[in-house]
């Protein structure tokens, strides 16, 4: 049977170009600075977002998990919403690690006026705000893009109140290669962004963080103390410059998949995750997978389709297919 594996991006396997460019990568010990190959990767990247210095770690949940503290002192607040990943996918580390308060506005995209409502500056007798996190793009709301208008609205507005401004940017190459906002444009709105390489782009391991040079300093000894100190990780960082080389562009083909798939099932995807609400996720979930497609189930009535680089035309047309007979038998079931 035909297997098409829509759970996540994450699920994606390095190519076998990738492959012999992480056998050929010049290593050192990145604990000391001395790996050629991590040093190249966030030289590259804090120059692809703009920003001075970049560092390269093991998880998208550990690059989050390192800003919120640059950003937010010990029992300080951060404003984001309610679906964002940093407060919902990562066991609640802002507060573990960070002693961080965690307040939320409304699931999905932010916007200015719904943050601006939300915001306690320092000197009112409540919890200053430090800083707001933004998600870029959306993982919940389905791989939705904020417009850079919005996102310079939230600059705006949190530079005016001395808040800082962070961006889970798991999936912004997703964002960019969407909207064609270039990505230093993107990445000159925030103090600190997380970027993954493990998801559309394909590597099978890293993210990494992009601010300052005294930020990513800071973030260098948050690294340590978690843990996240790698030794001859230019095996590892050698498959995210391959990646960011080789397979940011191609983004463009998993956001058409969607497209085609999401035109069969009613919705209208912005990226490459198609969001569906059914009757009852799991089981929808489940019948899909006696097809042959894997789905994620993100709600009781919610699941989604994520495609990525090892999903291709033929197994998008069978998920399509799949997919448009179980939700006709569910209409059928409902007329009848
Ligand atoms: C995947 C993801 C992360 C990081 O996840 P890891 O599995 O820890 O790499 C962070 N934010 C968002 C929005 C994500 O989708």
């Amino acid at each position: 049977m035909v297997l098409v594996d829509l759970r996540s991006d994450t699920l994606t396997r390095p190519t076998p170009g990738m492959r012999t460019a992480m056998a050929a990568a010049e290593v050192g010990d990145d604990v000391y600075g001395e790996d050629p190959t991590v040093n190249a990767l966030e030289e590259q990247v804090a120059g692809l977002f703009g920003h001075e210095a970049a560092v390269f770690v093991p998880s998208g949940t550990m690059g989050n998990q390192i800003c919120l503290r640059l950003v937010v002192p010990p029992a300080g607040e951060l404003l984001c919403d309610a679906d964002a990943h940093v407060v919902t996918y990562e066991h609640g580390g802002a507060a573990q690690h960070g002693g961080i308060q965690s307040r939320t506005v409304a699931g999905g995209l932010l916007t200015a006026e719904a943050v601006a409502a939300e915001l306690r500056p320092e000197g009112w007798g409540t919890v200053p705000t430090a800083a707001v996190s933004v998600e870029q793009t959306h993982n919940r709301a389905g791989g939705a893009v904020h417009a850079v208008a919005v996102l310079q609205e939230l600059r705006d507005l949190t530079a005016a109140n001395g808040i800082k401004l962070h961006c889970d940017g798991a999936r912004i190459w997703n964002a960019h290669v969407a909207s064609g906002v270039p990505l230093e444009a993107y990445g000159r709105l925030f103090d600190s962004l997380s970027v993954c390489l493990s998801k559309g782009l394909g590597a099978p391991v890293g993210s990494v963080i992009v601010t300052s040079a005294a930020l990513a300093a800071e973030a260098r000894v948050l690294r340590k103390r978690l843990g996240g100190g790698m030794r001859q990780a230019g095996i590892l960082a050698a498959a995210g410059l391959f990646a960011v080389d080789h397979q940011l562009e191609r983004l463009a083909e998993d956001h058409a998949r969607a497209a085609t798939l999401g035109a069969q099932l009613g919705v209208t995807p912005q990226t490459n995750i198609v969001p569906l609400t059914v009757p009852d996720a799991r089981v929808f979930a489940a019948a899909a997978r006696e097809q042959g497609v894997l789905l994620g189930v993100v709600g009781p009535t919610r699941v989604r389709m994520v495609l990525h680089l090892d999903v291709d035309d033929v197994g998008v047309r069978h998920a399509a297919d799949v997919l448009r007979s179980l939700l006709d038998e569910l209409l059928a079931d409902h007329r009848g």
